[in-house]
């Protein structure tokens, strides 16, 4: 079962005082999917390892609203232009947090890897939403991301670029971009640092190119 607990943030941005729900413990009971997308049994936790000030609209994890957040002026402009007037009234849902948390971390220069993860996130947050027009879009920003990331000099861990090379491939698959899906699982190979450990990867490139699956196991 997944539990979740209040917490009190304070925005850095507006100084607004609220609470969120935020993750006290959850399972993969669920299972994954094949582009890494876990599964709880139970409340799916996703959602609530986001916040979003209903002010503002300034939105990240738990530590983005601590003493350390890095709250640029020129951040500020940007919260108070582009998200502010974009706060959804009523209840907001995860993939709308995700996203406002993927702008912010764009606006705090993140590197490409954190704001794809973000997009990723956000992507499967529609999964649950039952919104597939928003899932396709996520999941083309997340692809594009992961994909700027891959193609700079130290955007990735060298024993990451194996998995993330077939996670971009399997991002493409899942939008019907067939033929730049099968461009990306082909090039999993070369990307392999350790083969014992990294096999599976291997095989699970050739496996969503020729007869694609959802899940693992
Ligand atoms: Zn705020």
């Amino acid at each position: 079962m997944t539990t979740l607990r209040q917490i009190d943030l304070t925005c850095p941005i507006c100084s607004n005082r609220f609470s969120s729900q935020a993750v006290l413990s959850t399972n993969s009971f669920g299972g994954k999917r094949t582009d890494f997308h876990e599964r709880a049994a139970g409340t799916q936790p996703l959602p609530y390892f986001i916040h979003m000030c209903a002010r503002c609209g300034y939105a990240g994890s738990e530590r983005d609203f601590g003493e350390e957040a890095e709250v640029s002026p020129m951040l500020k402009e940007h919260v108070w232009d582009e998200l502010a007037p974009r706060v959804p009234a009523g209840l907001v849902i995860g993939s709308e947090k995700y996203e406002f948390a993927a702008k912010v971390a764009i606006w705090q220069g993140c590197e490409p890897r954190r704001v794809a993860d973000l997009l990723l996130r956000a992507a499967w947050c529609c999964v649950d939403e039952g919104d597939v027009e928003a899932e396709r879009y996520f999941r083309r920003q997340a692809g594009w991301m992961f994909e700027r990331a891959l193609a700079s000099f130290d955007g990735v861990e060298r024993e990451e670029r194996a998995v993330l090379t077939y996670l971009v491939g399997e991002l493409w698959r899942r939008v019907g971009e067939t033929k730049r899906a099968a461009e990306w699982f082909a090039k999993v190979p070369d990307e392999i640092t350790n083969e014992p450990t990294q096999q599976w990867v291997i095989d699970a490139a050739r496996q969503q190119r020729e007869c694609p699956r959802e899940w693992f196991g």
